[in-house]
């Protein structure tokens, strides 16, 4: 009975956090001593068989152009299938923004346990015990997941992708699939160079810029660090920055390996969807701005004296004009 893992696919291409579920399941398979397997599902412009280098003997492809834009209830029941043909008792998905959609379905219709937010490979020397952020990532649980078929959703940047040999062999899918109960018309791409939830590096602005006409420092250190953009919810609510940047307890929640935030004070609703980063650095005025604390860096200066003279550094280092 192998592990499938549901592979997420944006505009055709691969996710870095789909590499990373594929690591991971690759590795639950070894411990449990059997073969990983995945899924996709539409129109793919990657090459599939290379995936095997994650670990993955067997992509299941369902080609149908139909499955290109996220139907949660569509690709549950496109799994499902998937999952029951191959005899699947472990899925893995990723905990982003499609895996949170799907997995929970998937759940019901496999009559499975689920765990959302894993941070770490199951314990199966006494059962399946699975360990979990809980709290915003200010705790950890040991979930035990007592059902035949069990659901993983791993926590992006949680797990280390890592690369060997090997070549997927691509199985075609036929799959039964239901007309859609809803129709995507059109969609509108997120401005900003870098997507926010799939960056290494993220820059982020709070209050501290004073207004939208200051964000042209934040925008220039991001650009030559090739980062992603955020902002603190109030900045969001101003309407100094759109609303996907937002980031925290009510905004996403990211966990890229650098996250620099540039006049955040570091209340704990903002520090709920940031604190998973691997390295966080602090731009603050103010010595006693409750981020340091949360911080591996922190710098205490004006942000406007401070971020360009960042920036100029940076570019010097990497030789850019
Ligand atoms: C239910 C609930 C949910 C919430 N969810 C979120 C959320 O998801 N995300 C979120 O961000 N917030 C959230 N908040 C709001 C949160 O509590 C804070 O109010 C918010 O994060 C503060 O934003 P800020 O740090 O940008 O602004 P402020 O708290 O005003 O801090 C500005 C910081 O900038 C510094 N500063 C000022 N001038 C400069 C300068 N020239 N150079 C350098 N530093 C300077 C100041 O010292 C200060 O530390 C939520 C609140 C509630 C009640």
């Amino acid at each position: 009975m192998p592990v499938l893992i549901f592979i997420d696919i944006s505009d055709g291409h691969v996710k870095k956090a789909s590499l990373e579920a594929l690591t991971y399941g690759a590795k639950v398979a070894e411990q449990i001593g059997t073969t990983a397997e995945a899924v996709v599902l539409g129109t793919v412009r990657d090459d599939l068989t290379s995936l095997g280098k994650y670990g993955v003997k067997k992509i299941h492809h369902a080609a149908n152009e139909s499955l290109n834009h996220l139907d949660a209830q569509v690709f549950s029941n496109v799994i499902t299938q998937v999952a029951e043909a191959i005899g699947a008792n472990v899925i893995i998905f990723s905990n982003n923004v499609d895996g949170k959609a799907i997995a929970p379905r998937l759940s019901v219709r496999l009559k499975a346990g689920l765990v959302s937010g894993a941070v770490a490979l199951p314990d199966t020397s006494n059962g399946f015990v699975v360990k979990k952020n809980v709290f915003s990532g200010k705790a950890f649980a040991n979930v035990s997941v007592n059902t035949d078929v069990k659901i993983i959703a791993l926590n992006p940047n949680a797990y280390k992708i890592i690369t060997g040999e090997g070549v997927a062999e691509v199985i075609p899918f036929t799959a039964n699939v239901d007309a859609a109960k809803v129709k995507v018309i059109n969609t509108i791409r997120a401005s900003g160079e870098v997507p926010l939830t799939e960056a290494e590096i993220v820059v982020s602005g709070g209050r501290g810029l004073k207004g939208p006409e200051n964000w042209k420092i934040v925008e220039d250190l991001a650009h030559v660090l090739h980062a992603a953009l955020a902002c603190s919810r109030p900045v969001a609510d101003a309407h100094w920055r759109p609303h996907n940047e937002h980031v925290g307890q009510t905004g996403i929640a990211i966990a890229p390996n650098l996250y620099i935030a540039i006049g955040i004070s570091g209340a704990i609703q903002h520090l709920a969807g940031v604190n998973r980063s691997k390295v966080i650095v602090v731009i603050n005025k103010d010595p006693e701005a409750p981020f340091f604390k949360a911080a591996d860096y922190g710098i205490v200066g004006d942000a406007f004296e401070v971020v360009p003279k960042f920036t100029e550094a940076i570019k010097k280092l990497k030789g850019v004009a």
